[in-house]
C-alpha cells in the first residue's frame, strides 16, 4: 500500500496553521481513506457523484465530504442530505438546484463559485465577468439553503510556476473585490480554495485559505 500517513503528514507539516487540507481521494480505495482518517484526517474531496455516494455509505460518518467536480443539475439531489461544501459551483441554475434540494432534506450546504482563470479552454469555470454578474443579479440572497462560502480555482497545468501566480493572484485579487462589494459583514464568506499537489505551495504564498491534495497523498490514481 502507498504509504498515505508519511505523505499525509508530510503533506500537513508544511501548511500554515490557517490552510485547511482537503484530502483528495478520488479513485482511491476506502482503506486510503481510512489510513488518512486514522491520522486525524476529515475532510475528503471527491469528484464523481456514483463514488461519493458508496464511499459515503461505508466509511466514519463524521467525515467533511467536498464535492469538487463538475456537478450536473440531475445529481444535486443525491448528494445534498450529507455534503458539507459543493466547491465546484459554476452557474446559477446549478446553485438554484442545490437550494431547492437542500430545502427539501432541511440542510443548509457550504458552496464555493469556481472561477475559470486558467488557460485551458476544457476547464469549467465562471469567467470573471460571468461571476461578476451572477453575484449583482442577486438571486443568491434570496436562497435561504446554500451558503456562498468563498471561490475556488484551478490554475493553468504548467511547469510556468510565475503564470500560476499570476493566476492565483488574480484570483484573490477577484476574492476582494467581491467580498467587500458583496460580503462586508458575512464571516462564512471566507474561503478561497485553490492548490493542488503540483503547485499548493505557489496557492498558500498567494492566499489560499483551503488546499486541495490528492496524489501527494494518496499517490497516482488509477483510473
Ligand atoms: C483531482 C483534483 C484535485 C487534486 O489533484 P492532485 O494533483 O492529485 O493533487 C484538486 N482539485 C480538483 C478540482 C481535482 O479535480
Amino acid at each position: 500500500m502507498f504509504p498515505v500517513k508519511d505523505k499525509l503528514h508530510s503533506v500537513l507539516d508544511t501548511l500554515p496553521r490557517q490552510v485547511r487540507l482537503v484530502a483528495i481521494s478520488k479513485y482511491h480505495p476506502a482503506d486510503y481513506i481510512m489510513a488518512a482518517y486514522e491520522e486525524g484526517q476529515r475532510v475528503f474531496g471527491e469528484s464523481h457523484e456514483q463514488e461519493i455516494r458508496e464511499k459515503h455509505a461505508t466509511l466514519p460518518k463524521d467525515i467533511e465530504w467536498h464535492f469538487i467536480g463538475h456537478l450536473q443539475t440531475n445529481k444535486v439531489k443525491y448528494i445534498v442530505p450529507y455534503i458539507t461544501m459543493i466547491e465546484a459551483v459554476d452557474s446559477l441554475k446549478l446553485l438554484r438546484e442545490i437550494d431547492k434540494q437542500a430545502a427539501k432534506v432541511g440542510r443548509t450546504v457550504k458552496a464555493l463559485l469556481e472561477l475559470h482563470i486558467a488557460e485551458e479552454s476544457t476547464k469549467y469555470g465562471l469567467s470573471l465577468d460571468d461571476c461578476r454578474q451572477l453575484l449583482a443579479e442577486g438571486e443568491w440572497r434570496q436562497m435561504t439553503h446554500v451558503q456562498l462560502c468563498g471561490l475556488m480555482m484551478m490554475a493553468s497545468n504548467t511547469d510556468d510556476t510565475q503564470q500560476i501566480a499570476r493566476e492565483f493572484d488574480t484570483a484573490a485579487a477577484f476574492f476582494d473585490e467581491v467580498k467587500a462589494q458583496y460580503f462586508p459583514d458575512d464571516d462564512a464568506f471566507c474561503e478561497r480554495s485553490w492548490g493542488m499537489s503540483d503547485d499548493y505551495h505557489i496557492a498558500i504564498a498567494h492566499r489560499s485559505t483551503m488546499v486541495r491534495i490528492g496524489t501527494a497523498i494518496f499517490g497516482p490514481r488509477v483510473y
